[in-house]
């Protein structure tokens, strides 16, 4: 037999050598130390989580509050949003009456759509998920079938979600792509001056807190008509009025130059995700439904995420969101009065305690032996040299639960390796 050929791949955007050979390690450390791969019932009164799986460090029965989850309004145990899902079932009669969209539907996610679409005064498209809708959207984009039919030079910031950056290599099949150094305003004034057509691919609001510049970008989509694709998935609900999120909230820009994807499985508290569109023609919506890739050939969301959602879009448009939103706020407000963190300040609902790489785990495993559950993060989820302890503050914990968490981290701050930026713990 003739020699095989093996591959030699260019990775010219992405290399599963490096991510795995890097972020693998990491996450056997933290699943050896009982801080991943965790199994636990959650007790929806009270938000504890009871271990069901006993591990050489976490007993089984261990009881821990979350304080690394992303539903930072307690929207998805709310009694409305529970009966919401169960009566859209009754409604329909149906859970998921699988066909193409484009084809025939039932009109539970068209109700839907209809809701959101006031709620944030914009043509909304749903997805069973962000990812989709990006998976969906950027190909379109990146060869001019969204936009103004020229292929724009597609530029990715540095820190663009995985949901996003993993589509570079699918749109540079499309158009040419570049990643730029994050929210690098003058390298995209530059690129808008020499090509015909640019879209600039970001988060609306990081992980890590912080906003994109939507102001100084608006200045940018007016002068060039630069198209802003932003995934505002962490900010909806728990900002702005009605919780639209940021970008709704401050971007100047609501026309078919800014493109907006939301996820409604965080603060929102259900299922799914939302395309939040302005002045597209009827045309170009049914491009989007037919040639959106999972858009078109996967599900549609369920009945039960329908209506669930409708019931957490109800809860919009009274003035419990801002109760939650105020309460959230307070709960942000108390642990940034005991623990220093760079994001102080901020109504963003994530902190990063900074621990060195060698120290993350260990202080993330007295942390949960202490009751509490807050992720160790690490490169590849961060940068080289920015690990830390992440916390995610929501509207239902308690006073009593934030205080017991602060002391703990105190405690775990001072002895890591990396004091906390500056003043250390308070
Ligand atoms: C969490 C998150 C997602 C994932 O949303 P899904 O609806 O689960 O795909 C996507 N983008 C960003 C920015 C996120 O923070």
């Amino acid at each position: 037999m003739t020699e095989r050929k093996t591959i030699t791949p260019t990775h010219r955007y992405r290399n599963n050598d490096k991510l795995i050979g890097i972020g693998n390690e990491f996450w056997d450390m933290s699943e050896r130390n009982g801080l991943a791969g965790i199994v636990a019932d959650l007790d929806a009164g009270s938000g504890v989580l009871r271990a069901t799986e006993g591990h050489e460090f976490i007993a089984e029965g261990h009881e821990f509050v979350n304080f690394s989850c992303c539903s930072y309004l307690d929207l998805d145990s709310h009694p409305e949003v529970i009966e919401g899902g169960i009566d859209a079932m009754r409604r329909y009669g149906v859970l998921d009456h699988c066909i193409a969209r484009s084809r025939v539907q039932i009109p539970a996610m068209r109700e839907l759509e209809t809701s959101l679409g006031e709620l944030f005064g914009a043509q909304v498209v749903c997805s069973i998920a962000a990812s989709t809708a990006t998976f969906g959207l950027l190909p379109l984009i990146a060869s001019g079938h969204l936009g103004n039919g020229t292929r724009p030079l597609m530029i990715f910031d540095r820190n663009a979600h995985v949901s996003m950056a993993g589509l570079k290599p699918v749109c540079a099949d499309e158009t040419e792509v570049v990643t730029s150094r994050h929210h690098d305003l003058d390298f995209i004034e530059d690129m808008c001056k020499k090509y015909a057509k640019v879209a600039y691919v970001c988060d609306g609001s990081d992980s890590l807190g912080g906003y994109a510049p939507v102001k100084e970008l608006a200045e940018l989509q007016d002068k060039y008509g630069l198209l802003v694709y932003y995934d505002d998935s962490h900010s909806l609900s728990a900002y702005g009025e009605r919780g639209v999120g940021y970008v709704r909230t401050h971007s100047p820009v609501q026309d078919e130059r800014t493109i907006t994807v939301v996820t409604l499985n965080k603060a929102f508290g259900t299922s799914g995700a939302a395309i939040v569109l302005d002045g597209q023609s009827k045309k170009t919506l049914r491009v989007i439904e037919r040639f959106g890739g999972a858009l078109n050939y996967s599900q549609l969301l369920n009945t039960a995420s329908v209506g669930a959602s409708l019931a957490s879009a109800q809860i919009h448009r009274t003035g419990e969101l801002t109760t939650l939103q105020n309460r959230l706020y307070a709960n942000i407000e108390l642990f940034d009065s005991l623990v220093r963190t760079e994001q102080a300040g901020s109504t963003f609902p994530i902190r990063l305690v900074p621990m060195s790489d060698a120290t993350v785990i260990e202080a993330g495993r007295r942390v949960i032996e202490a009751g509490f559950y807050v992720s160790p993060v690490f490169f590849p989820i961060v940068a080289r040299g920015t690990a830390g302890l992440r916390v995610m503050m929501r509207a239902g914990q308690t006073e009593q639960q934030i205080r017991d968490l602060c002391d703990v981290l105190v405690e775990v701050g001072a002895e890591a390796a990396a004091p906390l930026s500056g003043e250390a713990v308070l």
